[in-house]
């Protein structure tokens, strides 16, 4: 069977620096690479109703979503880019499929409920414990092997290859492929302006669509250490040359280390590089975002097409699944 390569991102807001660095930029790279191979690309709209209940602003959130992934220029003539939403009976009925078949225990160790769940209880809901269920079945309803996930989502495809044998199990048959994740080390984790991982959910990100203002603005919220002006400067804890070192060569990298050695360099100055070397980068790509965003009914036709094309592969598939699992007759379905 031909290959298969399936990644999504949630609409829970703009794709930030982190999901560009982390997750489109090598999904692209890695579609042009395996031309051979069949694409998905989908916008997680059913597992952002986990942190959001505004459906208008989710669905804004969708465009933005395709918009990031046009602007880096996603081929939708080969790769199918559609919303969770669009096959949602089919997702739900697997993920309840998985869910009736993996052990409650194993699922409690998931870091991502871990450390959402111990600040407080009372704002968690049950989506969150079975998010990586869901996930299971976003990948397994297509039979994805190769899974482009930052570092956080490594346990979730741990996870899916454990529903998968689970499944296969039940049914004597390896009906799921057992999925592998791909990622690169030096962007799987991509800092945010506090250092810690980039995030949306806790407003640290930087989000190269903004406009220029609200760009610096976010540049100069690094967090920085109180070293003076004049004095030397460390340039392996620093954030600013973290960030830098992702997206500028080899030669400006070192040559802002240096400046930091020598000292009479702020912080200041090395945002500002920061900052122009981010509007430099990706000129082109924040031009194609503002033209997309422009343009909704481009975008609308777009997902409607690849609804269409998603839909048909995820019935076919549940229809096989079901049979394999004998439940046409309990269902009463065709
Ligand atoms: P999310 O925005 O949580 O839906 O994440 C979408 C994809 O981006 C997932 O594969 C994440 O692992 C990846 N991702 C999110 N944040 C980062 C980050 N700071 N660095 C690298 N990858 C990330």
């Amino acid at each position: 069977m031909t290959k298969r390569i399936l990644t999504g991102i949630q609409s829970t807001g703009t794709p930030h620096l982190g999901n560009i660095l982390g997750v489109i930029l090598p999904s692209i790279r890695l579609f042009k690479k395996y031309v051979n191979t069949k694409q998905f690309v989908f916008i997680a709209d059913l597992h952002s109703l986990i942190q959001q209940n505004d459906f208008e602003q989710i669905q804004n959130n969708a465009y933005h979503i395709a918009a990031a992934w046009l602007s880096f220029g996603l081929n939708i003539e080969k790769t199918i880019l559609y919303r969770q939403s669009d096959v949602s009976s089919e997702v739900t009925e697997l993920a309840w499929y998985i869910n009736c078949c993996f052990p409650y225990n194993r699922l409690i160790l998931s870091h991502s409920f871990k450390e959402r769940s111990k600040h407080d209880k009372t704002k968690i809901n049950v989506g969150l414990f079975t998010y990586p269920i869901l996930m299971a079945a976003d990948i397994l309803l297509y039979n994805a092997e190769i899974i482009p996930v930052g570092k956080d989502q490594l346990q979730h495809i741990e996870i899916t290859r454990s529903a998968a044998n689970k499944l296969n199990n039940k049914i004597g048959k390896k009906l799921f492929v057992l999925p592998i994740p791909y990622f690169h080390k030096t962007t799987m984790l991509i800092p945010g302006t506090n250092g810690q991982k980039m995030s949306k959910s806790k407003k640290n990100y930087i989000n190269i669509f903004s406009s220029d203002d609200n760009l610096k603005k976010q540049i100069m919220s690094i967090k920085t250490d109180n070293t003076f002006f004049k004095e030397k400067k460390n340039p392996d804890t620093s954030i600013i040359i973290s960030l830098y070192k992702l997206i500028a060569s080899k030669e400006k990298v070192d040559k802002m280390k240096t400046k930091y050695l020598q000292g009479k360099y702020g912080y200041l100055e090395a945002k500002l590089t920061l900052y122009k070397c981010l509007i430099e980068t990706f000129s082109f790509e924040r031009k194609q975002f503002t033209f997309f965003i422009n343009n909704k009914s481009l975008l609308d036709n777009i997902l409607y097409s690849g609804a269409k094309k998603a839909k048909i592969i995820a019935n076919q598939r549940l229809n096989e699944i079901r049979k394999n699992f004998r439940l046409k007759e309990i269902l009463n379905i065709n």
